[in-house]
């Protein structure tokens, strides 16, 4: 595949290979520029307690901030950085600014944990838990303050490698979540050889859970089947009172979406944090 991106920012693949090889060089030449010029953006979800309430986590989500197409979405780049081998440079970006942000939240009074999406391609890297263990130790973060998000996909590409590396950020401290749970493949078979603490719902089933009680019967064996394993359950896509109710009496523990909160820039969590608390003493559910 080569890929440029469009007018509107979106990216067209190209069945022309001249031009299309053209095209995917440049689009590499823009994001390794991008990291130069700080173009990359951290964003942060939150991820509220189901039993009280509060933040506990936030997810780390890039952004990239084009000089011409402006604002772009993960989506529309972390597939061609995949394919490119540029996913490395930008998650070790990614995980040098949580870890910093962390930094700076903890100064602040903020203890919360962070979670930061990882590739294959990241897995597939030998250096990776080296890499790693500088970044914790230069911003003098601890590795208990960071999950990582992975997919089942990321783990089949190469799954002995994976595990290694798996295996060995687990050792160094580092939690680890399957990310997009149920969209996979053998997801039971990694839940039980990976050293995981989180499994992340994903939010397809969420997102209908009030109108298709397939999707709720699904999401709610999903809980169960977490907790049978000793793993905290987390449902993304959380978009109304509603859904964030239902998922309480199914146990569920944790909750990330629209409904608490959009992804917004590290720098404004902070305030919005103490918004929400305010708001969560007024109203105690
Ligand atoms: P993900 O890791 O599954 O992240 C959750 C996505 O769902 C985010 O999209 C988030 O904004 C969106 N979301 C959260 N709550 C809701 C909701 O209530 N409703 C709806 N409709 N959507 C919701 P985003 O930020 O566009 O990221 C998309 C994907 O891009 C992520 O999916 C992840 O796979 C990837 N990604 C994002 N940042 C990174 C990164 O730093 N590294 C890597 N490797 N992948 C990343
Ligand atoms: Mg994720
Ligand atoms: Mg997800
Ligand atoms: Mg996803």
């Amino acid at each position: 595949y080569a890929a440029k991106l469009g007018n509107s920012g979106a990216i067209i693949y190209s069945p022309d290979i001249d031009k299309s090889s053209q095209q995917s060089l440049s689009l590499l030449s823009e994001l390794r520029a991008a990291l130069e010029q700080q173009a990359f953006r951290l964003y942060v979800q939150p991820k509220v307690g189901l039993d009280h309430g509060k933040v506990v986590a936030v997810e780390a989500l890039v952004r990239w901030i084009h000089p011409e197409r402006g604002f772009i979405f993960p989506d529309q780049f972390i597939p061609f950085a995949e394919q490119t081998g540029f996913i490395r440079q930008l998650t070790h970006w990614v995980m040098n600014e949580a870890a910093r942000v962390c930094q700076v939240w903890k100064e602040q009074g903020i203890q919360l944990k962070i979670s930061v999406n990882i590739s294959t391609r990241d897995l597939l890297d030998q250096d990776l838990p080296g890499k790693f263990a500088q970044i914790l130790q230069t911003n003098h973060v601890e590795a208990a303050s960071f999950c990582l998000e992975i997919t089942e996909s990321a783990i089949m590409d190469d799954p002995v490698r994976a595990f290694q590396t798996l295996d060995r950020l687990h050792a160094m401290g580092l939690e680890l979540s399957i990310d997009d749970f149920g969209t996979g493949y053998s997801s039971l078979a990694y839940l039980k050889r990976l050293p995981v603490h989180e499994l992340k719902i994903d939010k397809s089933f969420v997102l209908k859970m009030e109108e298709d009680i397939d999707d709720t019967k699904i999401v709610k064996s999903t809980i169960d089947l977490g907790h049978n394993m000793g793993l905290r359950v987390v449902a993304e896509g959380v978009e109304n009172l509603a859904v964030m109710n239902l998922l309480k009496e199914m146990g569920c523990d944790q909750a990330q979406g629209y409904y608490i909160s959009k992804p917004m820039p590290s720098a404004d969590l902070p305030a919005w944090l103490g918004k929400w608390q305010e708001q969560q003493t007024q109203a105690p559910s």
